[in-house]
C-alpha cells in the first residue's frame, strides 16, 4: 500500500534537492505534482484541497532555517500537515478507571472485526491486560466459531452464546440477542476479573439501517469506553461514505485501519481521520495475529514519504548542530576542504545524536543489503578512538593533515595511546574520506546552498 504515492511524493520532494532557494513558482509546481499524487491515491478531494493550501502558505511563509535547505524545509512541511491529517499525536486506548474497560468493534461484515479482535486480545495480553472477547456478531453463521478459533490462537477466552464456549455453559443455544449477550458477556468479564472487553459485532456487506440500529443498541446497552469503527483500506473511496454511515449512524471513537498489506492505493486511509474527526488507533497489515499495531501518524508519514528516517535526521540536525558552523563544514565538504578539525567537530555533533549505526540506519537507501552490512561495522568505539588521535594533534596539523610526518605520527600515538598504524589509518581514511564526502554533496544536494545541515 502507498507504494505509488510514496514514490510519486518521494521523487517531487527530492527535484527540489540542490536549490539554493525556492521561488513561489517552485512551490506551486510542488504542490501541483503533490495534489497529483494524492488524488490518484484516491484521497478524498477536501483533505487534498485542505493539505494543499496549507503547504503552500506554509511554503511561501517560510523563514529561512538556519540548519535546513530550503529542499529539506520543504519535506520538514509536507510531513508535519502529512502528520496532522493522519491525527497527529499517537492516539492509546482509553481504558476505564473501573475494569472492565469496554471495546466495541463496529464495521462492515469483512472488514476485518472478527481477526482484529483476536489480534487486540493478544496484544492487550502482551501489554499486561487479562482480555475477554464477547461474540456478539450472531448474523453470520460461523462469526462465533470463528471468534472462539482466533481466540484459541491468541490464547485469550471467548465468551459466547452457545455451550462449549468458554465460560458460557449457562446461556441459551442458538442465536440469540446480541444486545443480551453483550451485557451478559460483560457481566461474566466482571465476575471473573477480566479487565478488558473487546465485543466483537454483526456487519453487513454494505450500511444498512437494520446493522446501524443493532450496533448503536448494544452501544446503548453497554456504554463501551471505546468504539472502534474498523475499515478496510483496500475499499477506495467507499471508506469515507461507511465511515460517515457509522459515525451518524452508530457513533466511534476510534477507527482501526486493516489490510494495509494490500495493493490499493490506500487514500482512503489518509482521509478518514480527517473526514470524521476521529482518530486511528490501530492499523492491521495481514492475516497472522502478529499483523497488527498501535498506529502512529509520524511513522506512518515517514513510510508514505519515503524518506527513511532521514525526517528523524532532519529535526535532530536543528537540535544538534551549530547552524553556521555546519554550513561552513558542510560547504568545506562539497569543495573538498575539510579539515580534521571539522572532522572532529561534526563528529561531536554526530555522537551527541546517539549511536553512529542508529544516525546512519535512518538514512534512505539504509536497509539495502550493502548498506546494512557497511552499518554493522560501524562502532562506536572506534569513533571514540578517532576524536582521541585527533585531540592528540596540533591545530596545524588538524588544518592541513598533509604535514603530518613520520615523526609527527609517532608523537601523535603517544598522546593519544594509540599505535602509529592507528594514526595512519585515521589520516588516510581521513583523505578517503574528504573524497567520498565531495562525491556525496554533490549526489545529495548538501553543500550547494550553503545552508545545509548535513
Ligand atoms: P469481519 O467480517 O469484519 O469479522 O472480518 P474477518 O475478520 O472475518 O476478516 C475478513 C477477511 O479479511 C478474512 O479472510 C481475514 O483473514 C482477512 N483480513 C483481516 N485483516 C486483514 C489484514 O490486515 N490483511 C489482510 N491481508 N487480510 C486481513
Amino acid at each position: 500500500m502507498f507504494d505509488s504515492l510514496s514514490e510519486r511524493l518521494g521523487s517531487t520532494l527530492r527535484d527540489l534537492r540542490g536549490k539554493g532557494r525556492l521561488s513561489d513558482a517552485d512551490i506551486d509546481a510542488t504542490a501541483r505534482e503533490i495534489r497529483i499524487a494524492l488524488l490518484e491515491a484516491d484521497v478524498a478531494l477536501p483533505v487534498v484541497r485542505a493539505f494543499i493550501n496549507r503547504i503552500k502558505e506554509r511554503a511561501k511563509g517560510a523563514e529561512v532555517s538556519g540548519a535546513l535547505n530550503p529542499a529539506q524545509q520543504v519535506v520538514k512541511i509536507v510531513n508535519e500537515e502529512l502528520v496532522g491529517i493522519l491525527g497527529g499525536e499517537t492516539r492509546r486506548l482509553v481504558f476505564a478507571k473501573e475494569p472492565p474497560t469496554v471495546i466495541m468493534l463496529a464495521g462492515l461484515q469483512g472488514s476485518g472485526k472478527t481477526t482484529l479482535a483476536g489480534k487486540l486480545g493478544r496484544w492487550l495480553k502482551s501489554q499486561g491486560h487479562t482480555p475477554l472477547l464477547v461474540a456478539c456478531d450472531l448474523q453470520r453463521p460461523n462469526a462465533v466459531n470463528q471468534l472462539q478459533i482466533v481466540g484459541e490462537r491468541a490464547n485469550v477466552p471467548t465468551f459466547a452464546p452457545h455451550p462449549g464456549a468458554t465460560g458460557s455453559g449457562e446461556l441459551p443455544e442458538g442465536p440469540g440477542d446480541p444486545v443480551r449477550v453483550a451485557r451478559e458477556g460483560i457481566a461474566h468479564a466482571k465476575d471473573k476479573l477480566y479487565d478488558v472487553v473487546v465485543v466483537d459485532t454483526a456487519g453487513r456487506l454494505g450500511v444498512d439501517e437494520e446493522l446501524m440500529r443493532q450496533a448503536s443498541d448494544i452501544r446503548e446497552a453497554v456504554q463501551p469506553d471505546e468504539v472502534l469503527f474498523v475499515v478496510d483500506a483496500m475499499i477506495g473511496q467507499d471508506a469515507v461514505a461507511t465511515a460517515e454511515a457509522f459515525r451518524d449512524g452508530v457513533g466511534f471513537t476510534g477507527v482501526v485501519l486493516t489490510k494495509l498489506d494490500g495493493d490499493a492505493r490506500g487514500g482512503a486511509a489518509l482521509s478518514v481521520r480527517e473526514v470524521t474527526g476521529q482518530p486511528i488507533l490501530f492499523a492491521s497489515n495481514g492475516e497472522k495475529l502478529e499483523d497488527f499495531d498501535v498506529f502512529h501518524p509520524d511513522r506512518m508519514s515517514s513510510r508514505i514519504l519515503g524518506m527513511g528516517d532521514l525526517l528523524t535526521l532532519i529535526e535532530q540536525a536543528e537540535q544538534h548542530f551549530d547552524a553556521e558552523q555546519s554550513a561552513a563544514t558542510a560547504a568545506k565538504m562539497g569543495s573538498g576542504e575539510l579539515t580534521l578539525e571539522d572532522f572532529l567537530q561534526q563528529m561531536l555533533a554526530i555522537r551527541k545524536m546517539g549511536p553512529i549505526g542508529n544516525i546512519l540506519g535512518m538514512l534512505p537507501g539504509a536497509n539495502s543489503g550493502q548498506m546494512k552490512d557497511a552499518l554493522s561495522q560501524v562502532d562506536d568505539k572506534q569513533i571514540d578512538k578517532l576524536q582521541a588521535i585527533i585531540r592528540g594533534m596540533t591545530p596545524a596539523e588538524r588544518d592541513d593533515p598533509k604535514i603530518i610526518n613520520s615523526s609527527r605520527r609517532q608523537r601523535i600515538a603517544n598522546g593519544s595511546g594509540v599505535t602509529v598504524s592507528d594514526v595512519n589509518d585515521l589520516v588516510n581514511r581521513f583523505f578517503d574520506a574528504r573524497k567520498m564526502m565531495k562525491q556525496m554533496a554533490g549526489q545529495f544536494g548538501f553543500g550547494g546552498g550553503g545552508r545545509s545541515a548535513t
